[in-house]
């Protein structure tokens, strides 16, 4: 049984509410964090070893260190709640269901930073929980959590909740940032980063929902018990939305200590595909992030077993590993087609590019037309190779990370499936009837968890 520090409340009737919230100890570690000095909530969260919950995994207590403090200048915290990676529905379920234990977070995180107006930026598509946020700012803020002069201590904060208008592209960190200010959300040149000029040039730190309501955790059982669970460098608890081909979709808190396989097929999570049918592959951090079949998503190339983890999902790089990435679990069965998967993929990708950059503009829109192609049954061998080609040359090559995002599903793709491409190419009068299923595969990908 995985140890539960955000979700354990989760269950309780009227969580949602203060008077609820604070009969579960809601508030405490605020209450904590108020009488500690801001430097040393820095180290707790730098001794906890929280890495960003959002995707890239970055340290959040170094994060929060690189913020620029000059003198007379605000600074601010904006908390990404644009979740809208396929596939990523936890901070959904946060924000629903404990909206008390994000605000407790930004209160605590906006002590320590120094902001004294902190924002909530949600994707449009949420329409029904700023409603919810709002009403449980209004209560703290009735209660003496938020406002002015909080508990006595002389430190005011309001926090404001922005809805964004759907576009994927805000949930990069500087595109919600000039979404916050009112433009179009268009990624900036980096540098400046955010920590030095960002929301209307001023010093801001951005996190990720969950990333903020982990402050809770930290701050309640201290930094160094956060880091005792868990394993190396992947501390603490992280959540897991599984959806796909699997008997039990929803968010999960994991430890990190568990098998992907485990995660699969135990009753406890994923209570393993329905039908009996096989495990194909695996997307486990969000749709950005490289497909891996099922031989290599249970054990790595070394045949050690494959962890619920930052390092044992990336073991091999993008070779034969993955990403932790958003948490956005999707399992594929024996049934689905990668080629189809791959072309709605790429043209959620095309859809959401922003356009600044040729490379992303025009890259994300071939891939899909060929993706298209392939999948008709009207490809050509040699499309296969320009898809290769075309990523590779988007990979790197533009301002923000969604030209990579949209470049690693075709290239994870192609690296373990190119034989299911080329079955499509050949058989044009079957693909759009049948499935390239396992049977085709001369090397039986292994699959149960008993195995
Ligand atoms: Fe826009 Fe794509 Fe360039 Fe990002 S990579 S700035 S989304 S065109």
């Amino acid at each position: 049984m995985s140890k539960k520090l955000l979700l354990k409340d989760a269950h309780i009737e009227g969580i949602r509410y203060l008077e609820t919230y604070r009969k579960q100890g809601g508030y405490t570690a605020a209450e904590k964090a108020l009488k500690m000095t801001p430097d040393e909530i820095l180290e707790e969260v730098k001794t906890s070893g929280l890495r960003g919950r959002g995707g890239a995994g970055f340290p959040t207590g170094m994060k929060w260190s690189f913020l620029a403090k000059p003198e007379g200048v605000p600074r601010h915290l904006v908390v990404n709640a644009d979740e809208s990676e396929p596939g990523t529905f936890k901070d959904r379920y946060l924000m629903e269901f404990l909206p008390h234990l994000l605000i407790e977070g930004m209160l605590i995180s906006s002590y320590c930073l120094g902001s004294n107006v902190s924002y909530i930026y949600i994707r449009g598509e949420y329409s029904w929980i700023p409603d919810i946020l709002e009403e449980a700012i209004d209560e703290a803020k009735a209660a003496g959590f938020l406002g002015k002069n909080i508990l006595g201590t002389g430190f005011d904060c309001e926090i404001y909740v922005q809805r964004g208008g759907g576009a994927y592209i805000c949930g990069e960190e500087t595109a919600l940032l000039e979404s916050l200010e009112g433009k179009r959300g268009n990624p900036r040149l980096k540098p400046p980063f955010p920590a030095v000029k960002g929301l209307w040039e001023r010093p801001t730190v951005v996190n990720n929902v969950e990333s903020i309501a982990a402050i809770v955790p930290i701050i309640d059982i201290t930094g160094a018990e956060y880091a005792k669970i868990g394993v190396g460098r992947s501390t603490g608890t992280k959540l897991i939305s599984a959806c796909g081909n699997i008997n039990k979709p929803g968010v999960y808190e994991i430890d990190m200590t568990i098998t992907v396989e485990e995660f699969i097929y135990s009753d406890e999570y994923c209570g393993g595909i329905p039908n009996g049918k096989k495990l194909k592959a695996c997307i486990p951090g969000g749709s950005s992030v490289p497909i891996v079949p099922a031989n290599l998503l249970l054990k790595t190339v070394n045949g050690e077993p494959r962890y619920m983890n930052y390092e044992s999902l990336a073991d091999g790089g993008f070779a034969t590993g993955t990403m932790m990435g958003s948490g956005g679990f999707i399992v594929l069965d024996e049934d689905q087609c990668i080629v189809e998967h791959t072309m709605t993929l790429a043209r959620f990708y095309h859809h959401e590019s922003c356009g600044q950059c040729t490379p992303c503009r025009e890259g994300t829109g071939w891939m899909h037309k060929i993706l298209k192609k392939i999948e008709k049954g009207e490809g050509k061998m040699e499309d296969i190779d320009l898809l290769w080609d075309i990523q590779r040359k988007i990979e790197g090559n533009t301002i923000c990370p969604l030209g990579d995002a949209a470049a690693w599903p075709v290239a994870a793709a192609i690296r373990h499936f190119r034989d299911e491409f080329e079955w499509h190419v050949k058989n044009p009068e079957l693909c759009l009837t049948q499935n390239y299923g396992l049977a085709n595969y001369a090397d039986p990908i292994p699959v149960a968890a008993s195995n």
